[in-house]
C-alpha cells in the first residue's frame, strides 16, 4: 500500500501520515517549506518531497513524475490547503489575488494531481482518492473566507465527479469535511475566540484532534468501503449533522 499525502509536515496531514505508516503504508509526504517530524524522516517507508502547490510549474515538475514511476502510489490524499483572509472591502486586485492563490492551492493543484493519479490508476488496478475539504463547503464561511469556502465546495463537486465516472476502474473517491481541528490553521480562531466559545452548540466541549481525521482517512485508504464512493465524511464534533 503506497500513498501520496500533501501537506504531511504538520496538522491533519501529519496525523494522516503517522496513521498510514503505523498501518504499514509507504508514504510520500509533501510540504511547502517546514521540516518533517523526525519520526517520518527516519522512517524507512517515508519519502519527503518539497513542493509549493501555489507554483504550477513546481507542481508539474515535482509531482507529475511520481505517477510515471515504475511503482506509483495507489492512494492520493489531497490534504494541503490554505485559509486566506480577504474581505469584500479590499480593492479588486488584492481580493482577486487571494482568491486566485486560494483556488490554486486548494482546488487547481489537487484536481491536477488527481488527474495524473487517475490516468495512471485506470491503466492498472484502481486506487483511492481522498480529498480534504471542509465544513465550509456545506455551511459557508464568513465573507472574508468566501474563497476558501468556494474552493472547498469545488473540491467536493470534483470528488463526486471522479466517483461517478471511475468506479468501473476500481477507483473510489471520498471527501472529508472537517470542522474545527486542533492544528496551526485553526489556532488563530482558537486564540481569538477560545475553545469554549468555538465548541458552543457542539456535542463535545473540546476541539477535534487531527488524529481522528488520520484514523478516518486510513480506514478509507485501506479500501474497506469502496461502495461509499462519492461520499463526504463530516467530522466536526457534532457541530452540525447531515
Ligand atoms: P496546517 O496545520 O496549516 O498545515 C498545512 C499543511 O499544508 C502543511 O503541511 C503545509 O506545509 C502545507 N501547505 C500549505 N500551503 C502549501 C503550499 N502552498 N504548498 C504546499 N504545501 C502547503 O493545516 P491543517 O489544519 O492541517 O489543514 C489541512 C487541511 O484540512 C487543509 O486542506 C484545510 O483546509 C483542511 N481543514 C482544516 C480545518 C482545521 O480546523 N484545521 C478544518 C477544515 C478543513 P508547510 O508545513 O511547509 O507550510
Amino acid at each position: 500500500m503506497y500513498a501520496l499525502v500533501t501537506g504531511a509536515s504538520r496538522g491533519i496531514g501529519k496525523s494522516i501520515t503517522k496513521s498510514l505508516l503505523k498501518e504499514s503504508f509507504s508514504v510520500i509526504g509533501t510540504a511547502r517549506s517546514s521540516e518533517f517530524p523526525n519520526e517520518f524522516s527516519q522512517h524507512d517507508n517515508f519519502e519527503e518531497l518539497y513542493v509549493d502547490l501555489s507554483d504550477p510549474v513546481a507542481v508539474e515538475s515535482k509531482v507529475k513524475p511520481i505517477f510515471d514511476r515504475e511503482e506509483a502510489p495507489t492512494v492520493l490524499i489531497n490534504n494541503a490547503g490554505v485559509f486566506m483572509e480577504s474581505g469584500f472591502e479590499k480593492d479588486d486586485e488584492t481580493w482577486l489575488e487571494k482568491w486566485d492563490q486560494t483556488m490554486q492551492v486548494n482546488l487547481r493543484a489537487p484536481a491536477l494531481v488527481s488527474k495524473w493519479a487517475l490516468n495512471r490508476w485506470i491503466k492498472e488496478e484502481g486506487g483511492y482518492l481522498i480529498n480534504i475539504s471542509s465544513r465550509a463547503a456545506y455551511r459557508g464561511d464568513t465573507q472574508e473566507y468566501s474563497a476558501y469556502a468556494a474552493s472547498k465546495g469545488g473540491l467536493v463537486a470534483f470528488t463526486k465527479s471522479v466517483a461517478r465516472d471511475f468506479g468501473e476502474h476500481n477507483i473510489s473517491a471520498y471527501s472529508i469535511a472537517p470542522g474545527f481541528i486542533k492544528t496551526d490553521m485553526a489556532m488563530d480562531s482558537i486564540d481569538v475566540y477560545g475553545e469554549e466559545y468555538l465548541t458552543e452548540g457542539m456535542a463535545f466541549d473540546e476541539i477535534t484532534s487531527p488524529d481522528e481525521v488520520g484514523e478516518l482517512v486510513t480506514f478509507l485508504a485501506k479500501g474497506k468501503v469502496p461502495h461509499m464512493t462519492g461520499s463526504t465524511f463530516h467530522i466536526n464534533g457534532g457541530s452540525y449533522m447531515i
